[in-house]
């Protein structure tokens, strides 16, 4: 009787004996002459059970690691979470649990769903970033910033909810309110810490050259954030003052075409020029809103709102004086919070200067085209040409002329070339409970001190009080920040801000490789060990952001002597999302599909093979398309209880059987390929590969032949896409005592794999007129194409109509025609 595929059964059984076999161990031996091979993927954030999103991410990177596995690598395939943040705070206010109960009851949760997904981890490796074992190494890393002058405190605003009276995370805004109460934000001034990422501005760009292995968006997406841009500082006067304001542009042969000037709202010195230009009344209110604007709404600010100061700035360049603006749409983050207005060149400065009647003055004409008149013209001119009203620049083309007059600005001592990046430094500090707290001490007498790394970790207090209002809960605890100073011993503050969550992720993947170590975050030969990351794949929400703090902690800890490279992840693969009938899956479209319930019905093995089988690993899986019908079996299920089937009759019929010669080639064809693909990441193409050979076998067993070695074969390449099935027929059916999943990978005879051809007879009207080679197994279709393409039959057919095309594939092609 045909052996049954019950997945139900089967797969249950093996997470245990995997288990019992601690099977995905990494080794740390120095004598395991294996190559390494560290399949890291992005870890997940503990926010329920998994989602689609981890189903369909983990899937591909467990192939990965199972495959470098039967390739001989010693593998390192971890699995942690990312646990501290937001969502346990929102959490724990909701239900009025502690954030860690919350968390740590998701992450069970999850880990439970991993392993009934039959994911290779090595679960001696786990990292938990909420731990207090993994947050002392991170308080470790921050002062490690700290005392090199990387970390650093400034005043910035956050956004604040004045009716929970609770600074909110710009995720926490929706259209300027408040996510929980629905409140107008304002923005609020506060000192927070900051990493110094802009000093590594330079070095983030160039070696972004080093990382060609990863996705051309995802590099593109690297470069644009940087935003690094070559121009020129010049010098400002306000004339009432004297006082100097420099200003960074891009275009300084635009310099004699500037009609304005505008200062960020933000600018610092904004209040104390409008009292002096007597216009405070008029600028305060603008302030005002500007206040009462979210950090989000500000980016996208309307051109033509804005004050006049009453003041005016000289232009170095022809010594005209020009007024000065507070406007919001120039942002304080970039450059120097002021900017010279060109509006016949700046489209932004054109909207304002129409607002406000200021003059419009064409300083670039366009070549062969109709003269620009400030007056009249309707949108700004940002192209090409030669410079007019430009005083010794006249006549010069642009943008040729943009480094005569950078060299001219530098020889006349007003301005000099600079180099602006759009990067900012990154804010690290959170107003918030559930985060690593920041391993500072404020002492009256002594300012910022450390504390000392023997009192780390600072742990956060179980007893916090978690809803909202006021200070942050760390603030409001009765004891929690009251300590001695650790330098003269008095009475002293903690810092009672916690860092970002991006902090704990952007160094897990070092820790990895030396879980539970005390003596650091890591220890240099681990690293030397496993690192660079082999492969990293994760999902292409994290392009920017994630990948790019990630980057600037490896710069640092190099420059530290902590690691020998520079670049954490040379590989990086981004998969698709997993999304419904074209759109994603949320809460408010009520289109979430959970995936676990689907692995209790069809087994883990079809849910993966559904997620890698369903396209490019890289694109989007639209789960309506995949699986319509929640009530019918999915087809790759149908498949494994065919593969089930043939393999078991494959192995009772034995090694005595005759194997048929057309089935081992396709067999070493199939090796072949699958290899190929799995190098590249091609999972959809491997999985139609083993489906063709499934075929395949079941017409040779049909036929009364053996299928053995086909069978093994076939079980081998299944392994990494379907590991329980792929176990069970390895060890129950095919009788071997060891896992599949430590089998060597099958190889390939070259010399079967080359492609067998026929000669390919090509007639007109039955007289042979060419012969031509054509593989074995060539399509109609491409046989036709191939007869057509002949020397003789392009003779023969010249100026005459054919009537019939008779093709038989892979011999005969014979041309009716007319005449
Ligand atoms: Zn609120
Ligand atoms: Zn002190």
């Amino acid at each position: 009787m045909a052996r049954r595929y019950e997945p139900s059964e089967i797969e249950p059984r093996w997470v245990r004996v995997w288990e019992e076999e601690d099977l995905y161990r990494a080794s740390d031996d120095p004598g395991d002459d294996r190559p390494t091979f560290y399949a890291l993927d992005m870890f997940p954030y503990p926010s329920g059970d998994l989602h689609m999103g981890h189903a369909e991410a983990f899937s591909g990177g467990d192939v990965i690691a199972r495959y470098q596995w039967m390739r001989g690598h010693n593998v390192l395939h971890p699995i942690g979470w990312d646990a501290f943040g937001l969502n346990a705070e929102n959490a724990a206010i909701k239900r009025g649990t502690p954030p860690a109960e919350w968390t740590y009851a998701n992450i069970e949760q999850q880990a439970a769903s991993f392993r009934r997904m039959g994911m290779s981890f090595d679960w001696a490796r786990l990292v938990r970033t909420c731990d207090p074992e993994y947050y002392r190494w991170t308080q470790w890393l921050f002062l490690r910033l700290f005392e090199r002058g990387l970390a650093y405190r400034k005043s910035a605003p956050v956004n604040w909810c004045p009716k929970d009276q609770t600074v909110l995370a710009n995720e926490q805004v929706i259209a300027g309110k408040c996510e929980r109460c629905g409140t107008m934000v304002e923005r609020r001034e506060l000192t927070q810490w900051f990493f110094r990422v802009t000093e590594y501005a330079q070095r983030l760009l160039d070696d972004v050259d080093l990382l060609t292995d990863w996705p051309e968006r995802v590099v593109t997406m690297q470069r644009n954030w940087i935003g690094r841009s070559e121009g020129a500082e010049v010098t400002f006067t306000i004339e009432e003052t004297g006082e100097e304001v420099p200003v960074f542009t891009t275009r300084p042969d635009t310099l004699w075409g500037v009609t304005f000037f505008v200062f960020s709202v933000d600018h610092p010195a904004v209040q104390r020029l409008a009292e002096l230009g007597g216009t405070w009344d008029d600028v305060a209110p603008l302030l005002q809103r500007a206040a009462a604007t979210s950090l989000v709404e500000r980016e996208a600010a309307d051109t033509k709102e804005g004050v006049f100061l009453g003041v005016h700035v000289v232009n170095p360049v022809n010594g005209e004086r020009v007024p000065c603006y507070a406007a919001p749409y120039v942002l304080m983050g970039y450059g120097t919070g002021a900017i010279m207005a060109v509006p016949a060149h700046d489209q932004r400065d054109f909207e304002f200067a129409r607002a406000h009647d200021v003059p419009v003055r064409v300083v670039i004409q366009p070549e062969g085209a109709e003269m620009l008149d400030g007056d009249t013209m309707t949108e700004a001119y940002a192209g090409e040409g030669v410079m007019v009203n430009s005083g010794p620049f006249d006549g010069r083309p642009t943008p040729a002329s943009i480094a005569e007059v950078t060299a001219w600005l530098a020889s006349n001592e007003r301005g000099k070339a600079a180099v602006n990046f759009r990067l900012r430094d990154w804010l690290i500090s959170r107003q918030r409970y559930w985060g690593a707290p920041i391993p500072i001490v404020h002492c009256p007498n002594c300012g910022e001190v450390a504390v000392s790394d023997d009192q780390l970790p600072v742990r956060l207090p179980d007893d916090a009080d978690f809803q909202p209002g006021g200070e942050s809960p760390l603030a409001r605890h009765p004891t929690w920040k009251h300590v001695a100073c650790p330098d003269c011993g008095g009475e002293a503050e903690r810092d009672t801000d916690t860092m970002d969550t991006f902090v704990d992720s952007s160094w897990y993947f070092f820790r990895y490789c030396s879980p539970g170590y005390e003596g650091g975050p890591f220890r240099r030969e681990d690293i030397d060990r496993w690192m660079p990351a082999s492969q990293y794949t994760g999902g292409v929400e994290h392009a920017i952001l994630h990948l790019l703090y990630c980057r600037f902690f490896t710069k640092a800890l190099y420059d530290m002597d902590l690691v020998g490279f520079t670049e954490p992840f040379p590989k990086l693969m981004n998969q698709g999302q997993v999304i419904y009938d074209g759109a994603s899956m949320s809460k408010t479209k009520g289109n979430i599909v959970e995936p676990m319930p689907l692995v209790e019905r069809w087994g883990a093995d079809t849910m993966r093979l559904m997620m890698l089988f369903a396209g490019p690993f890289e694109d989007d899986i639209d789960w309506k398309l995949i699986a319509p019908d929640p009530d019918r079996k999915p087809g790759v299920t149908a498949w494994l209880g065919r593969v089930v089937a043939a393999v078991a009759q494959a192995a009772q019929r034995g090694a005595g059987a005759d194997e048929d010669e057309e089935l081992v080639r396709l067999t070493h064809k199939t090796i072949k390929g699958v290899t190929e693909d799995l190098d590249r990441f091609r999972f959809n193409t491997a999985i139609s590969k083993l489906m063709v050979l499934t075929n395949e076998i079941r017409t040779t067993l049909d036929e009364g032949d053996g299928a053995l070695e086909a069978s093994r074969a076939l079980v081998q390449m299944l392994a990494p896409f379907a590991p329980f099935a792929a176990e069970e027929l390895w060890r129950v059916e095919l009788g071997e005592s060891a896992s599949v999943h430590l089998s060597a990978w099958p190889s390939f005879d070259p010399a079967l794999v080359v492609e067998e051809t026929v000669t390919l007879v090509v007639q007109v009207n039955g007289k042979v007129r060419d012969k031509v080679e054509v593989p074995a197994d060539v399509s109609e279709a491409d046989a036709l194409v191939a007869a057509r393409a002949s020397a003789g039959a392009r003779r023969s057919l010249e100026g005459r109509e054919v009537v019939k095309e008779i093709v038989r594939a892979p011999k005969l092609v014979n041309f009716v025609v007319k005449g």
